[in-house]
């Protein structure tokens, strides 16, 4: 296979990732990923060069088991021990039918075939667009992809350290040819996590490439 390093050719069997381009984690929203705004264009374009779009939304019930307010004591950042794990808490954010939720109102892809909603079991948060963070939980997307004839994934959005990482390295895990397009992401970085992101990029052999080195069939 073609090594995404070299570059990219799009055509029926690549498939692009829109991960989160939400107004909560956009300035001015409830967890605000910084300059995440900025790569609203950025995937704009992106997307309009490829046949298979899938966005994802963040989707969360009120009271959600992430949040920090349904912790007594807890604040947002800090990290708890769920049963699946350790579990970062969040402000309160992207619940269900609200503004902050809705994705950003500059985002145009309406050639999207797939919008995957994620997070909506209240027990458990959902950073993947593969797998809930119980990592066994699955959000019916591969099945989807497969379907579809898609082999390689290319992922963009928002954060670069959250839900585009761990979609990413799902998506290697399930045997996807897989490159982060890292211009059309933004991070969050909460104690050295987009450090910690890059390592684990490198460890597993994922490539960060740009906008630039997608070109259309
Ligand atoms: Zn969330």
């Amino acid at each position: 296979m073609k090594s995404m390093n070299e570059g990219a050719t799009i055509g029926g069997n690549e498939v692009l990732i829109v991960i989160d381009v939400q107004n909560d984690f956009c300035p001015g929203g409830a967890l605000a990923v910084p300059r995440g705004d900025e790569i609203v264009p950025i995937v704009n374009r992106l997307a309009a060069r490829f046949r298979h779009v899938v966005l994802t939304q963040d989707w969360h019930p009120r009271g959600h088991f992430s949040f920090a307010s349904s912790h007594i004591g807890k604040k947002p950042f800090e990290t708890i021990a769920a049963s699946y794990g350790p579990q970062v808490l969040w402000p309160d954010h992207c619940v269900q039918d609200t503004p902050g939720a809705a994705f950003h109102g500059g985002l145009q892809i309406p050639h999207a075939g797939l919008v995957l909603r994620k997070g909506m079991d209240r027990a458990i948060d959902s950073y993947s667009a593969f797998y809930e963070n119980d990592r066994a939980t699955p959000t019916g997307l591969v099945g989807y992809l497969r379907e579809r004839r898609c082999l390689r994934v290319f992922l963009a959005g928002l954060a670069l350290d959250f839900c585009v990482r761990y979609s990413a390295e799902d998506a290697r895990r399930e045997n996807f040819a897989v490159g982060v397009v890292e211009d059309a992401c933004r991070g969050i970085d909460v104690d050295g996590s987009v450090a910690a992101t890059r390592a684990s990029f490198a460890a597993l052999g994922i490539p960060c490439i740009s906008v630039q080195q997608i070109a259309r069939a």
